[in-house]
């Protein structure tokens, strides 16, 4: 608060009074007493007094009246600035000799009053430096409060409100529910339809949760982008409010198809801090992201032995980086294009082997890692042990077995992205082209252009890019037209649909095709049958990956793939 207030420290040049006053006398005295500090503008009554207000580019700090004046009196003035939204947040003071005046212009608006006659100046001043400052003051923390966007609390009001609002339900006796909302694929409405219809929409939410939660008590918030926040007392009700926000939502616009995803976290622990009480309703609501049989997700126990779990993995990985837990596998990829199959490179995928909680699987600890930046440390450690790798092979068979490593979505944003991996390269002695890096199309709809960006350098760097995962994002398309990139991965899921299901089948032909058009290898991932092999080999697909050939398997299993190679 006190870096708020310190902004209306700033000296008074600039600031711009108003004298409304019919006597020229008086306003000669004010605004030699006044002129000194303020820009002063006059005004004989309140007619004229009306227009200077609504003057362009005009902007007043304080208004000083007069009561009589003739044309308009200071009473008039005072009713219409009142009820006048766009002035009505100048401060007024009253110049008056009576008594009774003082007591009815306050209750009209006024904030303060001067006495006639005009004998004190630095009264007068002192006064005048006061209301400006207060009500500066005010609009500043306002301002802050309030997001500007959608009017909703911003992220530290919120969470100093909810202290209030404990406070207040400890003493009534009543428990309280946190609520979380986030709009699913927001980053797309803002995308393809431009951000001011994002806008709209938050806006939308914001106004959906005022009208449908005003008949109870509760506080909202937005702490930052497609983030709602409410806190409120625990009620059945709750649960069919939100629904009805969704419903809104959903019917906001035709040609949008909006859906509001929502977490609750019921009957919160007053001893866990507010934030974390939020967090609660975070993993509740993120439990259903993507599911869209799921409209309200709920904290439960189940959810608690989960967060409770992460934290433990979270706390140990410090330890686990030191003591060796984390283990590199290398899967193979096999080039199918000939009769036989020929070993053509691996990927390099982590596992833990936790000292006490056994064998734990990427799909577990990466999307958690991602979410608190500790993935950095991780997919340094595995680009460090991939590229010592690739170098003790080179020395023990005489020949390069390029490696890929995943480089995470949180990665793309590193500063220094390309400088760690070129650091690993020379400390290891080997080049950019033995160190493949896998990037996972999704991080293309977190944000197109810093992809776009660090890919352009890093393949200015020699190093090539293999696109993962393709055909699961909502951007594929957009994508291949603005990013350049060395390889295709398709997505395990159409292999694995595709003797299934028709359209996977005809998926798995269209990313060949646009392959082959962007004249890049694909690799097919999750091969698990000869049949699947055949089909993807008679469509033209060039490089497998997967159960079929070999699971990812430590170092030493998989030098028996190279020394195959060589018989
Ligand atoms: P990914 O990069 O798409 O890796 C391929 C995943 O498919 C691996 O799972 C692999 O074991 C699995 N897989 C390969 N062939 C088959 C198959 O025939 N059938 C089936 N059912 N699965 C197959 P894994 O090792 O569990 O890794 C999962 C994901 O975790 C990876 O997906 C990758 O996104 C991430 N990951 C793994 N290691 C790292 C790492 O070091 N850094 C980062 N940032 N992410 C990693
Ligand atoms: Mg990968
Ligand atoms: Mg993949």
């Amino acid at each position: 608060m006190e870096m708020l207030l310190s902004s209306s420290n700033v000296k008074n040049i600039n600031r711009r009074v108003l004298v409304v006053e019919d006597e020229q006398i008086n306003r000669e005295i004010l605004g030699a007493i006044l002129g000194r500090d303020y820009d002063v503008d006059y005004a004989a009554d309140g007619k004229e007094a009306w227009e200077k207000l609504h003057a362009d580019c005009v902007n007043y700090s304080l208004i000083l009246l007069d009561l009589m004046m003739p044309v308009m009196s200071g009473y008039e003035l005072l009713e219409k600035i009142s009820s006048d939204p766009a002035v009505k947040a100048i401060p007024v003071i009253v110049m008056t000799s009576e008594k009774d005046a003082e007591v009815k212009s306050i209750r009209q608006g006024a904030v303060d009053f001067i006495s006639k006659p005009y004998d004190m100046p630095e009264v007068i001043l002192a006064r005048c430096e006061r209301i400006i400052k207060l009500y500066e003051d005010r609009a500043m923390i306002k301002l802050t409060e309030n997001d500007e966007l959608t009017g909703l609390y911003s992220r530290d009001f919120f969470f100093e409100y909810v202290k209030w609002f404990d406070a207040y339900s400890l003493r009534e006796g009543k428990t309280v529910d946190a609520i979380v909302f986030n709009i699913e694929h927001f980053h797309l409405i803002n995308e393809m339809c431009g951000r001011s219809i994002g806008d709209s929409v938050l806006k939308e939410l914001a106004s959906c949760i005022q009208s449908v939660f005003s008949s109870s008590d509760f506080i909202a918030g937005r702490p930052g982008g497609d983030t709602f926040y409410v806190y409120c007392l625990n009620s059945d009700a709750n649960t069919s409010c939100i629904k009805k926000v969704q419903w809104q939502m959903a019917n906001f616009r035709d040609d949008l198809k909006i859906r509001v995803r929502a977490g609750i976290y019921q009957n919160v622990d007053f001893k866990v801090e507010p934030e974390g009480r939020f967090d609660r309703a975070k993993l509740a609501c993120n439990r259903i992201s993507g599911d869209y049989t799921a409209t309200v997700a709920y904290y439960d126990n189940e959810l608690h032995l989960k967060s409770i779990y992460n934290e433990r993995l979270i706390r140990d990985v410090d330890v686990a980086l030191k003591n060796g837990d984390f283990k590199v596998y290398y899967q193979p990829k096999y080039e199918i294009t000939s009769d036989r199959p020929r070993l053509c490179s691996a990927e390099a995928l982590i596992r833990w082997q936790h000292s006490e909680l056994g064998m734990i699987n990427p799909g577990v600890f990466i999307p958690l890692f991602e979410q608190n930046g500790l993935i950095q440390r991780i997919d340094n450690y595995v680009w460090d042990r991939a590229a010592a790798q690739i170098s003790e092979w080179r020395k023990k068979f005489g020949r390069t077995v390029p490696v890929s490593v995943n480089v995470s979505r949180i990665d793309i944003f590193d500063q220094l992205l390309e400088v760690k991996l070129q650091h690993i390269l020379k400390k290891n002695g080997i080049t950019s082209n033995e160190l493949m890096l896998e990037i996972t199309e999704s991080a293309y709809a977190d944000n197109a252009e810093k992809l776009i960006e660090t890919v352009n350098t890093l393949r200015g760097a020699g190093f090539k890019i293999e696109m993962d995962d393709f055909g699961t994002g909502y951007s594929s398309l957009n994508m291949i037209t603005s990013i350049c990139f060395d390889v295709l991965k398709l997505d395990m899921k159409f292999v694995k649909n595709m003797e299934r299901d028709e359209k996977s089948l005809k998926l798995v032909e269209i990313v060949i095709s646009i392959a082959k058009f962007l004249n890049v290898p694909v690799v097919a991932e999750g091969v698990e049958t000869e049949s699947q092999l055949g089909i993807l080999k008679s469509m033209g697909c060039q490089v497998i990956q997967g159960f079929y050939f070999s699971r990812p398997v430590p170092a030493e299993d998989f030098e028996e793939f190279i020394r195959r190679e060589e018989q």
